[in-house]
C-alpha cells in the first residue's frame, strides 16, 4: 500500500465524545488522524447528563468554547426523590477543585460540536465508513473499512494505533475476543424526549432528577431537562421485571410501560402533568459491558469500547473522556519512541476512577447509597465528598471516598442505625 494515502498515525473508530476528544488531541499535537464513525452526524445518542468533571477535559482539549457557545441546558447538581423524601446535591459544593457546573445536552448536537472540533484541528472523519476487521500486520495495524456508499467496496487503511472508540458498537472486543460479561445485573432502559411543559414553581431546571419508584428501589427514573423546553425521560428495570411486564416488546407496549412506571413516581409525574410524549420509545437491554483488557500492542479502548457500568450516575461521557484523555497522554509518548507501560499509564489509573463510580453503582441498587443520599441530616463535609463523586471527581485520590469507596458501606450503616 502506497503509505502516504491510506496511511495514519492513529485511526479512531467512531466519533462519540471518547473519539472526537482523542483525535482533537492527537490532532493538535501534528499527528495524522483518520476518523471512522460508521453513522452520519447529527445523529441520535443517549448520554445526555454531563457531569462537571467533564468541563476540565474538555477545556484543555481547547474544546469547551464550542460548547459553551451552543447553548445547552446549564447543570449545577443532582436531585433524588422518593415518594416521602427528596434531596439535591450541589456540584458547587464539593470536596475537590475545579468546576461544579456543567451542561445536560442533547447529544446528537453535542456530539456534531466535538467532531466539528476535530476536524477543524485537522482530523479527517469519514461518516458512513464502519470499520470491520482489524489486522496486525508487523509495524503497523490494517483495518478493512466498508464505505457504505460502495457496500461492494471494502477498502484497507492502515495506521502505527488504532483507537477504538465505538462505544457500544464494541468493535475491537468483538473482533479481538475481548468481550467480558459485566459483574452488575442485566438492566432494560426505556427512554424517549418530551415536550416537558413543566410550570410547577419548585422544580429545578439545573438539575437532573433521578427518581426511585416506590415500591421496588430497583426500578428508578430520570428526567433531564433541556434549554428549549424539551427533555429527556427515562426508566431503567431490572430485565425480569421488563420481561413480566412487557406483553408484546414492541414501541406501543414499551410506550405503556414508561408511562405506567412515570405514573408511580408522584413527584416527577406531578412536574410531567401537561408533558407531551411526542416522540418514539426507544428501549436498550444489557447495557453493562467489560472487556479482559483495555489495551494492546497497536490499540486501546476507549469509552464504552471498554466497560460501560450504568446510567444511574450519568458517569458515561465522563469516564468516555477521561479515558481519551489518559490514552492520548500515553499514545503520544509511543509516537515520540518512549517505552509506554499501558497497564500503569492508561489501564489502572482508567480503572481507578471506573472502580470508584461502580462501588457508587453497587450501593445504588444494595440500597446502602440510597439510605446515605435520603438521610436527613448528612455532615456538610461528607456531603460536600459525595458531591464530589457524584460531579464526576473519582479520579481525586485526595477525597477520602474516592481513596476507599468502601467507606460508603459504613457511613450507609450509620445512616441506617
Ligand atoms: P458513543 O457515544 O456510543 O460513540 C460511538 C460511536 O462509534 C458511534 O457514533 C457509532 O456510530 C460509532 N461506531 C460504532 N461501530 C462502528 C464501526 N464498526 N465503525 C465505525 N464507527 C462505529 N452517560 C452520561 O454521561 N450521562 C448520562 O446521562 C447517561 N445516560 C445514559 C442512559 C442510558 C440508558 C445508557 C445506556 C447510557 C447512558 N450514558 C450516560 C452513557 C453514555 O451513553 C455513554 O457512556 C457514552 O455515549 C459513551 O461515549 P463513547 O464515545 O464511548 O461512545
Amino acid at each position: 500500500m502506497e503509505k502516504s494515502q491510506n496511511y495514519y498515525d492513529v485511526v479512531v473508530i467512531g466519533a462519540g465524545p471518547a473519539g472526537a476528544v482523542a483525535s482533537t488531541i492527537l490532532s493538535k499535537k501534528g499527528y495524522r488522524v483518520l476518523v471512522l464513525e460508521k453513522q452520519h452526524f447529527p445523529r441520535f445518542s443517549i448520554g445526555e447528563s454531563l457531569l462537571p468533571q467533564c468541563m476540565e477535559i474538555l477545556e484543555s482539549a481547547g474544546m469547551l468554547k464550542a460548547v459553551i457557545e451552543a447553548g445547552f441546558q446549564y447543570k449545577n447538581g443532582a436531585a433524588f426523590a422518593t415518594n416521602e423524601k427528596y434531596d439535591f446535591f450541589d456540584f458547587r459544593q464539593k470536596f475537590s477543585a475545579g468546576w461544579g457546573t456543567t451542561y445536560q445536552v442533547q447529544r446528537a448536537q453535542f456530539d456534531k460540536v466535538l467532531a466539528n472540533c476535530a476536524e477543524e484541528n485537522g482530523a479527517e472523519i469519514r461518516y458512513g465508513h464502519s470499520v470491520a476487521s482489524y489486522k496486525d500486520i508487523g509495524d503497523r495495524v490494517q483495518l478493512d473499512v466498508i464505505n457504505e456508499n460502495s457496500e461492494s467496496e471494502t477498502y484497507q487503511v492502515e495506521a502505527k494505533f488504532v483507537l477504538d472508540a465505538s462505544g457500544f458498537g464494541r468493535v475491537l472486543p468483538k473482533l479481538l475476543n475481548l468481550e467480558k460479561e459485566s459483574s452488575l445485573s442485566p438492566r432494560v432502559s426505556l427512554f424517549t424526549h418530551i415536550k416537558d411543559g413543566i410550570t410547577h414553581p419548585e422544580y429545578d431546571r439545573n438539575k437532573i432528577l433521578i427518581s426511585v419508584c416506590p415500591d421496588n428501589n430497583q426500578i428508578w427514573y430520570w428526567l433531564i431537562p433541556f434549554s428549549n423546553g424539551r427533555a429527556s425521560v427515562g426508566v431503567i428495570l431490572p430485565r425480569d421485571i421488563y420481561d413480566n411486564n412487557s406483553v408484546g416488546d414492541n414501541a406501543a407496549d414499551n410506550k405503556e410501560l414508561l408511562l405506567k412506571y412515570i405514573s408511580k413516581a408522584t413527584m416527577m409525574h406531578g412536574y410531567l402533568k401537561e408533558a407531551e410524549f411526542d416522540t418514539e420509545i426507544r428501549k436498550l437491554d444489557g447495557y453493562s459491558c467489560d472487556v479482559t483488557s483495555l489495551y494492546g500492542d497497536k490499540f486501546a479502548l476507549l469509552g464504552n469500547a471498554g466497560e460501560f457500568l450504568d446510567p444511574v450516575f450519568s458517569s458515561g461521557v465522563t469516564i468516555a473522556l477521561k479515558s481519551a484523555d489518559l490514552a492520548t497522554q500515553a499514545l503520544h509518548k509511543k509516537l515520540q519512541g518512549e517505552v509506554v507501560d499501558w497497564e500503569v499509564e492508561y489501564s489502572q489509573p482508567l480503572k481507578q476512577g471506573v472502580g470508584v463510580f461502580k462501588t457508587f453503582v453497587q450501593g445504588w441498587y444494595d440500597g446502602s447509597l440510597q439510605d446515605v443520599i435520603f438521610t436527613e441530616d448528612k455532615s456538610l463535609k461528607i456531603k460536600e465528598m459525595i458531591s464530589s463523586v457524584l460531579a464526576g471527581y473519582a479520579w481525586d485520590t485526595k477525597n477520602p471516598y474516592v481513596k476507599d469507596p468502601n467507606r460508603l458501606k459504613i457511613l450507609a450503616e450509620l445512616c441506617q442505625s
